[in-house]
């Protein structure tokens, strides 16, 4: 189980520099997060030993053991995030890759603790514009974005998308949508360096399409609990 746990990891950021080389893009402009959700603290602990660091939780009761377990690596909220919850995320976590609204925004920064550096977050793009998913409309990227400029507890980083799952296909359109999105807001001036798309089954995809993040969990850690 271990072994294959470090042989997956291998296999991953093998493929992560494979494509990068291979897409035209810079040798590391591609970052690796662990989506370590159910996963247990034996499996976490053979990445972290190897040197990973950056991991995303997607339920707060669940990752706040890990945190203070490991409180050296760089936690990211990549969950649906509700606004009785904000209060504990802004103090734990150092980025919340799941904001999509100004309300959300505002209270993440009025409940960052002073002393902390400024919260890293994305504005997560419901990019399918699919019914009762979290996430904000294409079209209403670029005001939020804008907005939450004003929050000196914040640090508006980038854009993050979960694309619909398309059979047997990757989503090439959703990371074409979230790429051009993404442009537009530097173009805009808005000093954005992340770009968060790609999962296990279709991260060759948007690292093609210009991610700078990918979130890997069953590929490393096989099938969740
Ligand atoms: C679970 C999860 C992932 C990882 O999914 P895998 O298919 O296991 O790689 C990535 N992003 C988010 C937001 C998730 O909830």
């Amino acid at each position: 189980m271990t072994t294959s746990i470090i042989k997956n990891l291998m296999t991953v950021k093998e493929r992560i520099s494979f494509y990068e080389n291979q897409y035209q893009r810079k040798p590391g402009d591609v970052r690796l997060l662990l989506a370590s959700k159910n996963q247990s603290f034996e499996k976490i602990n053979k990445v972290y030993e190897k040197g990973e660091k950056i991991f995303g939780e997607n339920y707060l009761q669940e990752a706040l053991p890990k945190i203070e377990r490991w409180p050296e690596a760089e936690w990211h909220f990549i969950g649906s995030l509700q606004s009785n919850k904000t209060k504990p995320i802004a103090e734990h976590f150092s980025w919340v890759q799941s904001v999509d609204s100004l309300a959300l925004a505002k209270r993440l920064n009025d409940q960052r603790p002073s002393l902390f550096h400024p919260l890293n977050i994305c504005l997560q793009v419901n990019v399918d514009e699919e019914d009762n998913k979290s996430g904000i409309h294409p079209e209403d990227v670029l005001t939020l974005a804008k907005q939450c400029l004003i929050f000196s507890s914040l640090n508006l980083r980038g854009l993050m998308a979960i694309p619909k799952p398309l059979e047997n296909k990757p989503p090439l359109s959703a990371f074409r949508i979230m790429y051009e999105l993404w442009k537009l807001l530097r173009k805009e001036g808005l000093p954005l360096d992340t770009l968060s798309m790609g999962m296990s089954d279709d991260f060759e995809a948007a690292i093609a399409m210009g991610s700078t993040l990918v979130r890997i969990g069953s590929a490393i850690f096989g099938p969740r609990n």
